[in-house]
């Protein structure tokens, strides 16, 4: 008889939305993450109207509102050219108040790790996981240490692996890696950056393309700033991201923007796994969800939302799972199957603009965006990659191939 029916190692976005998603569904969960809470994670803070559209559908969404955050209804793309235009964000949901949201990440995982304990899930912060207990080729429980030392051993039925890009979970159950399918991203808070007027901003400068630099407006008059750059052009090019994302803001286009403006704190930086191409993510008595499972959109380095969509997916397989008399392989096989027919289409996607994303051809989308104000929500999602229909994949991209050449 095991201790829980679902164990989840990792509290960001993808593990408390798990956790919430199972002890709903009436499971036993236990969720566990090393830090103590409230703790920092390197982020942009933004997040999509697609992750505001999951929160609301949990019913979170209100609660989310109540913590101090900065509602976003436009982006501006700035290309490499002086080329610029400010589009509305499309809203998924219509009945969410807002579009997009920038939350800053010490605050928004700190409530939905509270919002899990409401929900009658054991949450134990400051306990690093060291060891994910297998037998005969099942996992059935994990090893690790609390507060510093103490050692401490669960059995569950299933153990999720919620923890993140560098996942032991994903490690130690042998799933691949795929280290080449991986972008760099590095931010820095800044205070005092002129002409910030509460949107998003993109800017493409030429040194990081197929990356982009981004301005993310923070309720505390910091601009979250940031760059990100798929891994292999950090290989190719040697850039140094740190040093790429200075070079960027005391560019002629920028400076005047940073001219008083006051760094606050480290610049830091993460790996983004990127979720293409399609991977294993799950085996005997395990699943792994969000970075852990390398869900990151290759184009606009979203990753909470497919971690908040892998949560539900998750969530609806442990339900019927852990009632059943099985957790193997079998058993849980139906998670990455839906997970990867609802998110498959959009990554794929993903990796396929950012491989367009020239000088000339944002430059085009981005003048086409100006004129044709119609279809400016649409080109936004094509500079982005973000949601779109994946029906008309083809079409779509001879319309891009038209704009590269
Ligand atoms: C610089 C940067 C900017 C980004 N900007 C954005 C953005 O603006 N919008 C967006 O949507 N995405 C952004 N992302 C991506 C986003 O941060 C991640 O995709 C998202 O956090 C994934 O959530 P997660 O829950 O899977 O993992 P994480 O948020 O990384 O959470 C994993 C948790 O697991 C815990 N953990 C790890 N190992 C163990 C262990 N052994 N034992 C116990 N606990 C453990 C960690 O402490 C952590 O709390 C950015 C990423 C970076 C690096």
């Amino acid at each position: 008889m095991s201790d829980y029916d679902v164990i989840v190692v990792g509290a960001g976005p993808a593990g408390t939305c798990t956790a919430i998603h199972a002890a709903r569904q009436g499971l036993h969960v236990l969720l566990l993450d090393q830090k103590k809470f409230p703790r920092e994670k390197t982020c942009g803070d933004a997040l999509s109207s697609l992750a505001i559209a999951e929160l609301n559908s949990l019913g979170l969404l209100p609660r989310l509102l109540e913590i101090p955050h900065t509602p976003v209804q436009k982006i501006t793309y700035h290309g490499a050219d002086t080329s610029s235009v400010t589009v509305p964000i499309l809203k998924i949901d219509d009945t969410a108040s807002e579009a997009g949201i920038i939350c800053r990440r010490i605050l928004l995982d700190a409530l939905l790790m509270e919002i899990a304990a409401e929900e009658e899930v054991e949450v134990v912060d400051w306990c690093r996981i060291t060891e994910v207990l297998v037998k005969g080729g099942q996992a059935y429980g994990v090893k690790g240490e609390r507060g510093g030392g103490r050692g401490v051993s669960w059995t569950a039925k299933v153990v999720v692996g919620a923890d993140g890009s560098d996942s032991l979970v994903a490690r130690q159950m042998n799933m691949p890696r795929y280290p080449e399918y991986r972008a760099l991203a590095v931010r820095g808070y800044f205070r005092q950056v002129l002409g910030i007027r509460g949107n998003i901003e993109v800017h493409f400068p030429e040194e990081v393309l197929p990356g982009y630099v981004w301005f993310h407006p923070t309720e505390t008059s910091q601009t979250n700033v940031g760059l990100t750059i798929p891994m292999d052009v950090v290989k190719d090019t040697n850039i140094k991201p740190k040093q790429a994302l200075k070079r960027a803001l005391a560019s002629p286009e920028l400076k005047e923007r940073f001219a008083f403006a006051e760094q606050m704190g480290e610049i830091e930086a993460g790996v983004l796994p990127v979720g293409n191409p399609i991977r294993e993510i799950h085996g005997n008595g395990f699943i792994l969800v969000g970075d852990a499972a390398g869900l990151v959109n290759p184009c606009s380095s979203d990753g909470t939302t497919n971690a908040i969509i892998s949560a539900r997916i998750a969530g609806e397989v442990l339900a019927k799972t852990c009632k059943g008399e099985s957790w193997d392989e079998a058993a849980l096989r139906e998670y990455p199957y839906y997970l990867w027919k609802e998110i498959g289409p959009s990554l794929e996607m993903g990796g396929r603009l950012l491989g367009l994303r020239t000088p000339k051809a944002i430059g085009s989308l981005i003048r086409s965006a100006s004129r044709r104000p119609h279809n400016a929500g649409w080109i936004s999602g094509v500079l982005l990659g973000s949601a779109l229909p994946s029906t008309d994949l083809d079409d779509f991209l001879s319309y891009i191939n038209f704009f590269s050449k």
